[in-house]
């Protein structure tokens, strides 16, 4: 493997104190439904309303002096910038994020407010990627991306260490899925611990590049469509080092959702389980609720984020966006 438990636990230890251990709940109606315990992993309610924090606060953590003196860069859809921001902030280094127009006017303004110097280039997270190798390469900057990277994903995977102390006889751990990422460092730290336990990914069926790479046998290009999951938005690189091997060698399943099963996932999880989630963070209960996951025994849904634009979640808690969207 190519992050190890250990790497994970010393991430852990990197980022105790600079992240919350979000907790793990029952759901009810989720449980009913599925005739096993399923758990709800709140990470929604991580600081910055989203698990990036943990790699991207390990990532920072983990650089030398020199490195924090020049500051750091990355491209991002939204919750890896603001993560990012947030952790330098935290370590006084400047932070440059560099994205598409796509990005959601309300992640833009949260990371401006955490003092980062914010760049809008393009229409798709390739153009910012360009920028931000510029930057590397003109300034000097140290470029940290979203997830091919293994300080990011050791402290993703800080996330599967706690699920496991949480839920020790869990079965499955469904965990949202665009780069990689997260389900990698999560899959490492898991199936260290409990190698039976099945990691299921989830993705939205318009643009899912990490499934299109899988199916393939190597990274390939998608085209980005816009998504309810906007957050699991973007390529995993055609030059992907970490993130599609790791996924290729520790998920179980990759399923894919409509916009529709999306949108059902953020309804219930607003109705019946009181939690505001984005899209990206709806995807696994989206998945229970379509009847798409298998269920064997304890259940892990990972709610990995709440970013969303809250004109948006009312109108499809109302059921209007769905049809907005069709006209
Ligand atoms: C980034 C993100 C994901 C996907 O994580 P990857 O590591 O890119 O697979 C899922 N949910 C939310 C809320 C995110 O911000």
């Amino acid at each position: 493997m190519l992050v190890t438990l250990q790497h994970i636990r010393a991430a852990r230890e990197r980022i105790a104190g600079k992240v919350e251990r979000t907790p793990c709940v029952p759901s009810q109606s989720l449980s009913e439904r599925a005739g096993h315990p399923v758990h709800l992993k709140l990470e929604h309610h991580q600081t910055t309303g989203a698990f990036k924090l943990r790699g991207a606060s390990n990532a920072i953590a983990a650089l030398n002096p020199q490195e924090k003196s020049r500051g750091v860069v990355a491209a991002s859809t939204g919750n890896h910038g603001r993560a990012l921001a947030h952790a330098a902030k935290l370590e006084g280094i400047r932070a440059v994020i560099c994205m598409s127009k796509l990005v959601p006017e309300n992640k833009l303004d949260a990371i401006r407010r955490l003092g980062a110097d914010v760049r809008i280039i393009g229409n798709s997270q390739d153009d910012a990627q360009q920028e931000v190798d510029r930057l590397v390469a003109e300034e000097g900057l140290v470029m940290l991306p979203p997830f091919d990277h293994p300080d990011i994903v050791a402290g993703q995977g800080t996330l599967g260490l706690e699920i496991m102390e949480q839920v020790p006889d869990a079965t499955a751990v469904l965990v949202p899925l665009s780069g990689g990422g997260l389900a990698a460092g999560v899959a490492g730290a898991v199936k260290s611990v409990s190698p039976h336990t099945k990691i299921i990914g989830i993705s939205m069926a318009r643009g899912a590049a990490m499934k299109a790479s899988l199916d393939a046998g190597r990274p390939v290009q998608v085209e980005e469509l816009p998504t309810l999951a906007d957050s699991l938005g973007g390529g995993i690189g055609l030059d992907n080092r970490l993130t599609f091997a790791m996924c290729r060698g520790l998920l179980d399943d990759v399923i894919l959702l409509s916009e529709d099963e999306i949108a059902a996932g953020i309804r219930h999880a607003y109705e019946q389980e009181r939690e505001i989630v984005e899209g990206a963070g709806a995807v696994c209960i989206g998945a229970l609720l379509a009847g798409k996951v298998e269920v064997s025994g304890p259940n892990v849904l990972i709610l990995s984020g709440r970013n969303i634009d809250m004109g948006l979640h009312r109108r499809i808690v109302c059921g209007e966006a769905i049809a907005e969207r069709a006209a």
